[in-house]
């Protein structure tokens, strides 16, 4: 139409009866011909999305001078920086975490409120990624409840794994139905909800089984396993590790925690010890595998299964994007064990960052970085252990409720509504369950028991809130940061009907008499805060300081190849990828 000569005539006539330094213009665009923009960037080839489980914000920084280039370096100086990323929810647990990176919606839309909830159809706590409509596809990879120090894990009622219950689809299942099931989606991780999550409901995982030490898979995503999985479980690289140790890979007097290998919080889980070197033990003892996942030795099993499954199935090799998730779960564990300032920590990042750069080059040879988006962050982040906080000051310790002097507060409820202790079914962080039956059998009002106990547990050592559903339901909550996180954290359906949340740096290390040093998932910034990066392709090397939310990972990858954002997400596009 611009072009049209009629038309030209007619706003060159127009022209002259209003100001021409702006007419001058329109005629000027309007005889050349108009662009429209272009789609932003050619499609990537392969999105590598890569979990650190358990990396806090600062932590790729800290030891920033001590790394060589290629790994997060690569990330750093060439890519795109969220310096100040946070996830907006309350209970920073892993499933959590993974599944709003993977959906950009909060755990209120996307149902994973915690790694366990209680289902009150099933009467019991369910594990966040359980089926019992699927089996693993080895028979021999079950979770031993023996050696098992996942307490998340053993709660689980089967060993059947699959996505059902995340409530919406995630970014993996977006490109799915974007490239009507071309596009070849993979999850993989030591953790079975590490993998299951990011694959979505279209995509396919695999996780490290401690109990035969091989990569499985449920029947939810194969009937029997590829021959490349066959393959790479029979050559061997989990027994490789055994008599082996974990230990230090530079020189010692080279680490920032040099002199505090020993400190009195660390943990000696099952004699795999709080000092250098940790051996692996033999290859058929009993907590052979769970030491070798207490290691950066998980994140190299990961690492190498993940570049066999990029090969053997082909990703990025032609114009439909693929879609790879890899978790990376050996932070989380030491840092649960030796907390993030040890010398544990610091190696295990050092060698976090050499499986980061073997992982980029592999990429890089295989499909190209330039054909590629690689976007970094992690599930949550981590407290410091509370015996280095008081070293430099500061009140943290660890909260004990079987210490906590009960008898008042029982005997406040039992004058209120008869009994007391019979009006909780149970605690499973971050929730406190009424037993909605007594209340029912005897009458009592839930909001009312539920403020209540609330306003009792707020005297508790450690305690710095207690909210409950009701004052959830209502619209009349503060309008605060903290508020709004546990808020977001509230599924009707899941979450249970008090959420607590204790001091900063208070926390509960006691699980069925496994004690660890340091538990992340409160709503406090160091598990909030996290790394996001992005990498490859056209995306520009810049550092951006405004703070933004982990639900925008998901749709910002959504804007970058076209397709919808996931149907719960929450999130805004992250511009900045998208400048020259
Ligand atoms: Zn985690």
């Amino acid at each position: 139409m611009f072009n049209n000569p009629v038309f030209l005539s007619k706003l060159k006539a127009y022209a002259s009866l209003i100001s021409l330094p702006i007419i001058s213009i329109i005629v000027v665009g309007a005889s050349s011909s108009i662009s429209f923009a272009k789609p932003p960037v050619k499609q990537p080839r392969l999105i590598l999305q890569v979990t650190v489980d358990q990396l806090r914000g600062d932590m790729p920084f800290r030891y920033y001078d001590r790394l060589p280039k290629g790994g997060f370096k690569y990330l750093i100086e060439k890519g795109t920086v969220y310096m100040d990323a946070h996830h907006a929810h309350a209970n920073t647990e892993t499933i959590v975490g993974h599944a709003t990176l993977a959906t950009g919606a909060h755990p209120a839309v996307h149902g994973m409120v915690g790694n366990l909830w209680l289902d009150r159809g099933k009467g019991r706590m369910v594990y966040n990624i359980e089926d019992d409509q699927y089996s693993l596809l080895s028979k021999d990879a079950g979770i031993d409840k023996s050696t098992e120090i996942d307490p998340t894990q053993k709660a689980a009622g089967t060993d059947g794994r699959s996505p059902s219950a995340i409530m919406v689809s995630t970014f993996s299942d977006e490109l799915a139905s974007y490239t009507a099931g071309e596009s070849k989606i993979f999850g993989v991780s030591v953790k079975d909800r590490g993998a299951v999550s990011m694959a979505g409901h279209a995509g396919k995982a695999f996780w490290f089984s401690k109990a035969n030490g091989n990569f499985v898979t449920s029947s939810y995503y194969y009937e029997k396993y590829p021959e490349w999985v066959n393959a790479w479980n029979a050559k061997g690289m989990t027994s490789s590790y055994s008599g082996k140790t974990w230990s230090l890979l530079n020189d010692p007097s080279t680490y920032l925690f040099r002199n505090a290998d020993d400190q009195e919080w660390e943990t000696d889980v099952y004699g795999f010890g709080r000092t250098f070197p940790h051996e692996f033990k033999e290859k058929d003892s009993k907590l052979f595998t769970t030491f070798l996942t207490l290691s950066p030795a998980g994140d190299e099993l990961v690492l190498d299964f993940a570049k066999t499954l990029m090969e053997k199935e082909a990703l990025g090799q032609d114009n439909t994007t693929d879609y790879l998730s890899v978790s990376f779960s050996s932070t989380d564990y030491v840092g649960h064990v030796f907390g993030p300032s040890s010398l544990e920590s610091e190696d295990n990042l050092i060698r976090l960052d050499r499986t980061l750069a073997d992982l980029f080059a592999f990429v890089d040879k295989t499909v190209g970085l330039k054909n590629t988006i690689i976007v970094l962050s992690a599930d949550h982040g981590s407290p410091e252990a509370p015996g280095y906080l008081q070293k430099k000051g500061l009140a943290a310790g660890y909260v004990q409720p079987n210490t906590w002097d009960k008898t008042k507060a029982i005997q406040r409820l039992k004058d209120r509504f008869g009994i007391a202790e019979e009006l909780i079914e149970m605690y499973e962080h971050p929730y406190l369950y009424l037993n909605q039956k007594v209340l029912k059998e005897k009458k009592l009002d839930p909001a009312e028991v539920e403020n209540a106990i609330a306003e009792e547990l707020v005297n508790f050592e450690g305690v710095a809130m207690a909210v409950s559903s009701t004052a959830l339901a209502s619209s009349n909550l503060p309008e605060t940061d903290l508020y709004r996180k546990i808020l977001n954290n509230f599924n009707p359906t899941r979450s249970g009907d008090i959420y607590l949340v204790f001091e900063p740096h208070w926390f509960i290390n006691d699980f069925d008499g496994l004690i660890v040093t340091c538990t992340h998932g409160s709503p406090w910034t160091y598990d909030t805060f996290v790394p996001i990066m992005f990498a490859g392709s056209k995306i520009p090397a810049k550092h951006i300081y405004r703070r933004v939310n982990t639900v925008d990972v998901a749709p910002t990858l959504s804007r970058y190849i076209g397709a919808s954002p996931p149907s719960g997400s929450a999130g805004s596009v992250l511009t900045e990828i998208f400048d020259k």
